[in-house]
């Protein structure tokens, strides 16, 4: 292929899906890199797979749909479109409605309506999917009205908390067309509906602000999930990859130098390299598992140096793209020395139960689900809003076989994990995979 045709092939396709079926030096000789790099940043930062149909489009703009107005209660709202990016989800929506109750009513609710315009039947549709931002206090819901008439006589209802402590005060709804939550006369799934009613809706003495996206049909979205273990102890080897390898599952082990004199029984090297030869990451932890908060910049250059040193020197390239904070802690001034040494990436210890959700909001702030003191209920349930929300989660623990975590219990938990990667429920990645998938194809830093 020529530099012509090169450039005739990624005008057709976009220079990403070039990238991914041409050598890499063919884009680097052709002078391509530079618009690839530019591509590539317009791409959503997350693994949800936009395969869902529109329903409800609010890119059309206020005008675009049938109307708007105050639906009940004696609140003030003030409405107005949204073309800021930080609120435009999911990618390629171009705006999204603003509704601020800018008085609260002094009693009962208050609620606001968007009427869409539909003309369609629900045989084909599975479920829905829409996102809300807000940004308020507690009680506030989000309604949605599925009607056969103008008039809404024969409609479904479906009711949605709308929650404030997800993550950036972002909540995915991705109902079940099933189960609404509600009927009112006679619908019928085989009948033509012709109206969607969007309810935004407050309790009493409550203000707040909804950003309200466009609804998707039959929405399908993959959860991506890393596992991680701290302080580099001998049963990442003995308990976990002896367990994972056989399953397919892979893992990542922060690992510190003899000076973490905590951990008594460290992986040996030829043990390291035996995961790593089946796909298994190895990440600074510091090399006495200081917590980097409470030194100075020079002793956490130390600790990060020492660290990697001690490995490169029995063999052991150790990531060099995604840091594990020893403790989980963090300040300005470590993460000035992360970005010092190249890290793009550094792991909390644990995270407010909260998954990676729509990209790393901040990459030097990744939280991790805890998985010691756990049950197996709660890892489902992990895994559960997982599968729904398309968010991808990832795990932590540290030594296996104790009281906070049994080798039963860790078995139960993989063997979860791994059913649901089998029924091609989601995908268990390497930890900086994960990250690298969230802007793939984005080239990793490679070990030096
Ligand atoms: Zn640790």
């Amino acid at each position: 292929m020529n530099r012509r045709d090169l450039f005739k092939l990624g005008g057709k396709i976009g220079l990403v899906a070039l990238a991914a079926q041409v050598p890499w030096d063919w884009l680097e000789r052709a002078g391509l890199i530079d618009a690839w790099l530019a591509e590539a940043a317009t791409l959503p930062q997350n693994y949800l797979v936009q395969s869902g149909s529109v329903f409800c489009d609010t890119s059309l703009g206020l005008s675009g749909i049938v109307g708007h107005q105050v639906h009940d209660g004696t609140a003030s709202w003030s409405v107005s479109e949204v073309t800021d990016p930080t609120y435009l989800r999911p990618s390629g929506t171009s705006k999204m409605f603003r509704a601020e109750v800018t008085a609260a009513a002094p009693s009962g609710n208050s609620t606001y309506r968007f009427d869409f315009l539909l003309n369609t039947t629900l045989t084909n549709i599975r479920s829905f999917h829409q996102p809300i931002h807000y940004t308020g206090d507690s009680g506030a819901t989000m309604i949605w009205y599925l009607s056969q008439e103008t008039g809404f006589s024969n409609y479904y209802v479906w009711n949605h908390v709308v929650d404030i402590n997800q993550f950036g005060a972002w909540t995915n709804l991705d109902v079940s067309r099933h189960l609404p939550s509600q009927t009112v006369g006679a619908p019928a799934i085989g009948n033509t509906f012709v109206r969607l009613r969007c309810l935004v809706r407050v309790p009493a003495n409550k203000t707040g602000v909804f950003y309200v996206g466009p609804i998707h049909t039959n929405w399908y979205s993959r959860p991506q999930v890393a596992i991680t273990f701290d302080d580099g102890w001998d049963t990442d080897y003995t308990e976990a990859f002896s367990y994972m390898d056989p399953l397919g599952l892979v893992g990542a082990s922060a690992v510190n130098g003899p000076g973490n004199t905590l951990v008594t029984t460290p992986l040996s090297v030829a043990q390291i390299n035996e995961m790593r030869a089946s796909g298994w990451t190895f990440h600074n932890h510091a090399y006495s598992h200081t917590n980097l908060t409470t030194v100075s910049q020079e002793v956490m250059r130390q600790e990060i140096r020492d660290c990697t040193n001690y490995f490169a020197g029995v063999g052991i390239p150790l990531d060099p793209n995604v840091y594990i904070l020893p403790q989980g802690s963090r300040n300005d001034s470590v993460d000035e020395v992360l970005r010092e040494f190249g890290y793009t990436y550094s792991m909390l210890s644990i995270g407010p139960g909260v998954p990676l959700f729509w990209g790393v909001p901040n990459p030097l702030r990744v939280p991790r689900i805890f998985l010691e003191s756990t049950t197996l209920a709660a890892v489902k349930t992990a895994l559960d809003t997982a599968e729904r929300l398309g968010h991808s989660v990832i795990f932590y623990a540290h030594k296996i076989g104790t009281a906070t975590m049994t080798q039963a219990d860790f078995r139960s938990y993989m063997r979860e994990i791994a059913l649901r990667r089998d029924q091609n429920r989601l995908t268990v990645r390497s930890l900086p995979g994960i990250f690298t998938g969230l802007t793939n194809p984005r080239l990793p830093r490679n070990a030096t």
